[in-house]
């Protein structure tokens, strides 16, 4: 079983009769912090302006129908993770599977019982949290918080999507660490997972946008992804990084060819025109990055090479 958090959650009650929101606002204020909209409109701009952790949602609002407003909500990469939970006095035939056709979590009967509504709430928003929890740790590698191989994979299909679209390049880097082995071999798996930590933590802190990504690719390797980063741009970010990893000034073995931990870096970069037009697959630019990582062990270690697309 998932521990959750039991911190707060944001409780968006949208409903226009003004009994039914004291009511609710009772029985759930020890479980969250509470806002209301009294019809659809008003509800889609406060969603907007803060996710909600949990709806609770009238069937009949002044505007647009409940129904229609769940639909919505749930057809939005955004908003779809959100739980829905209708609040109705129909009972008719037929009503209960209309409530989960349109995505709802689940429904509560007027006329209301707070103990039962606070339990209902509580159920679907432990549920959900622990969702975002399995979500974020099979997107993560628990070793270093780094994005794992993984996301790295689904990143890249999107990030190649984008950079089709808006016609902007696109950086892959494959880093590897110099040596590794010797490190073991001399300080011991324990000290050699301190110093994959470290170098994990300056591969971060290296990246200032928000759009790359630094994943850890294997064992001592990494990836990071860089959208709208051309050849020059990249070379600039990762011969910085070189630096900045000697400069962490981490012991290496006695047997290894430099004093401190040094890494080893292939890259290239995709321009969309040249993609297509030579119609090279989504991995044609990881395999080449690989080929420069190599070139740059091949050649000494502690540098940087690139390959052109498609060069392999
Ligand atoms: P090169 O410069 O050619 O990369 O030499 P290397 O010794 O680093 O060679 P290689 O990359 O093939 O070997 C990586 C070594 O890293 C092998 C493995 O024992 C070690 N390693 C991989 N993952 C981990 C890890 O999670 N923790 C520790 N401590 N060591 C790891
Ligand atoms: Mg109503
Ligand atoms: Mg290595
Ligand atoms: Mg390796």
């Amino acid at each position: 079983m998932i521990k959750t958090n039991r911190t707060l959650a944001d409780i968006l009650i949208i409903d226009d009769d003004n009994t039914v929101v004291m009511a609710l606002n009772k029985a759930l204020n020890k479980i969250g912090r509470i806002r209301f909209a009294s019809d659809a409109k008003q509800a889609f701009l406060m969603i907007e302006e803060r996710h909600p952790d949990l709806i609770l949602l009238d069937v009949e609002l002044p505007d647009i129908g409940g129904l229609e407003v769940c639909s919505i909500l749930k057809s939005a990469p955004d908003t779809e993770s959100i739980p829905i939970l209708f609040i109705t006095s129909h009972t008719e035939v037929g009503f209960e599977e209309k409530v989960f056709d349109v995505g709802a979590a689940d429904y509560i009967v007027k006329p209301l019982k707070p103990r039962v509504v606070a339990a209902r709430v509580q159920t679907h928003l432990d549920y959900s949290l622990a969702i975002r929890l399995l979500e974020k740790q099979a997107h993560t590698d628990s070793m270093t918080g780094l994005a794992n191989r993984r996301t790295f994979d689904e990143r890249l299909i999107v990030e190649l999507e984008r950079a089709r679209r808006e016609q902007e390049p696109l950086t892959v880097a494959i880093l590897d660490i110099d040596e590794f082995k010797k490190y073991n071999d001399h300080f011991g798996h324990i000290e050699g997972d301190d110093c994959i930590k470290n170098i994990a933590l300056a591969l971060a802190n290296s990246l200032k946008r928000s759009t790359d990504l630094a994943a850890r690719y294997g064992g001592e390797e990494f990836a990071f992804i860089l959208p709208n980063t051309d050849v020059e741009g990249a070379r600039i970010l990762l011969s910085g990084l070189l630096k900045s990893i000697e400069q962490l000034n981490l012991t290496h073995a006695p047997e290894a060819k430099y004093d401190v931990v040094t890494i080893s870096v292939g890259y290239s970069t995709v321009i969309p025109e040249q993609k297509y037009a030579n119609d090279l697959d989504d991995w044609a630019v990881v395999k080449a990055a690989d080929h420069a990582l190599y070139e740059s062990k091949q050649n000494g270690r502690n540098q940087l090479s690139y390959a052109p697309l498609g060069s392999i």
